[in-house]
């Protein structure tokens, strides 16, 4: 089964991958996990990778593509792969169609995890951090004992700049930009699987589970 997760940040895509990848034996690909085996691996594309990476530019689409198909031309992907974080625009989902029809193979789903953006809002603003030794707790999901104060060295919490409300709207509104074209694209190729995010994790698990046994 060959999938693609999308997904805003915080709607999460990471805790359903961990899932998926246990369920149904396949590898969870992330573009930055690809880009550091190719560069530890010291391949063609890995050294130029990494020459971009190190100037701080941005790593040009023929690149990336390569560092993909490489790592989906490898034997752990023939019984199927998970991609996370790529393809980010729209050449780069039509160089993953060509590597696709190149590998004699396709893609089965696109499954979006969609939460409400007010929803992200929450989830991502609620997190505090302990300045002592950098525990993370949640407002909501994991409050420490006594409100603002960490459990293990009494420290008083902090927001991280990161993590405020204007920052997380503007964070989530440039990322719902690009992620939406790929969305249509995807729907018109009839890939596209929609799920709930914003219920308990076993239940997203489960919608997932239900939609691509169909
Ligand atoms: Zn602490």
């Amino acid at each position: 089964m060959n999938l693609i997760l999308m997904g805003l940040p915080g709607a999460g895509k990471g805790t359903q991958a961990e899932k998926i990848k246990e369920q149904y034996n396949i590898p969870h690909i992330s573009t930055g996990d690809m880009f550091r085996s190719a560069i530890k691996e010291g391949t063609d594309l890995g050294k130029k990778a990494k020459s971009f990476m190190d100037e701080g530019a941005l790593v040009p689409d023929e690149v990336t593509i390569g560092i993909v198909k490489e790592r989906l031309a490898k034997d752990d992907c023939k019984n199927g792969f998970m991609l996370d974080g790529f393809p980010r625009t729209i050449a780069q989902a039509e160089a993953l169609q060509a590597i696709m029809t190149e590998l004699k193979t396709s893609i089965d789903y696109v499954i979006h995890v969609d939460v409400p953006a007010e929803k992200l809002v929450e989830r991502l603003t609620g997190r505090r951090i302990c300045p002592t030794c950098g525990t993370t707790y949640h407002v909501q999901y994991n409050p420490p004992k006594q409100a603002g104060i960490c459990d293990h060295d009494g420290s008083k919490l902090i927001q991280r700049d990161d993590d405020k409300a204007e920052t997380v709207k503007n964070r989530l509104a440039v990322n719902m930009e690009q992620m939406q074209p790929l969305l249509d694209f995807y729907n018109e190729k009839g890939y596209l699987v929609t799920v709930n995010g914003d219920q308990a994790i076993d239940t997203v698990f489960r919608e997932i589970q239900s939609q691509i046994e169909k």
